[in-house]
C-alpha cells in the first residue's frame, strides 16, 4: 500500500483551498484536547471549522505535558480563552488494563512488549477531574482562562460537562 490514494485526494482538496495566507491563530478562542479515536470529529462536533480551534490529540485524550505546552502556547500566542479536555466513551485506554493492552499489542508486533508505557486510565471521570486540574493549576495559564472537563459520547455525538 502506498500513499497514492491519499495524494490523489490532496490535490483534489488544495484545487478549491479556501485557506492560503489565513494566520495560525485560534479564531474561536477554543483549544481542545481528545483522543486520538477515528470516531471523533473534533472541530465538527462543538461546530467549529478549520481556523476556528486549536486541536491536541493523544490515546485517551489526557492532559499530558505536550498538550500542557500546546495550551501555553494557544492561550499565550494564539488566541484561545477556553479549553475543553474531552475524552470519551469506549475509549481503548481507559476500558483495558496497561497488561492488557501490553499483550495485544505483543501478540500484533511478535515481539516483547513489556517495555512499552501505556497511559491507560483506571477511573475515566477522576482522571478526567484531575486533567482539568493540571491546565486551571497551570502557573502560565491565567484565571481568565475558562477551562471545562467533558465526556464525548461516541455512540450520540453528545458531550457531557463534569467540570
Ligand atoms: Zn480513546
Amino acid at each position: 500500500m502506498s500513499f497514492d490514494d491519499l495524494l490523489a485526494a490532496n490535490r483534489e482538496f488544495a484545487s478549491d483551498f479556501a485557506y492560503g495566507g489565513f494566520d495560525g491563530v485560534a479564531r474561536a478562542g477554543v483549544a481542545l484536547v481528545t483522543c486520538m479515536d477515528s470516531r471523533i470529529d473534533p472541530l465538527g462536533m462543538i461546530g467549529l471549522e478549520p481556523g476556528d480551534a486549536k486541536i491536541f490529540r493523544n490515546p485517551g485524550g489526557r492532559v499530558t505535558e505536550a498538550a500542557l505546552e500546546a495550551i501555553v502556547l494557544g492561550v499565550h500566542l494564539l488566541n484561545v480563552q477556553r479549553v475543553l479536555v474531552v475524552p470519551h466513551t469506549r475509549c481503548a485506554v481507559a476500558s483495558n488494563s496497561e497488561e492488557v493492552i501490553r499483550e495485544r499489542i505483543a501478540e500484533s508486533a511478535g515481539v516483547d512488549a513489556t517495555w512499552q508505557r501505556f497511559h491507560v486510565i483506571e477511573d475515566q471521570v477522576a482522571t478526567l477531574g484531575l486533567d482539568v486540574h493540571r491546565v486551571t493549576s497551570h502557573p502560565l495559564v491565567p484565571e481568565t482562562v475558562e477551562v471545562g472537563g467533558f465526556i464525548y459520547d461516541v455512540d450520540t455525538g453528545l458531550l457531557d460537562r463534569k467540570y
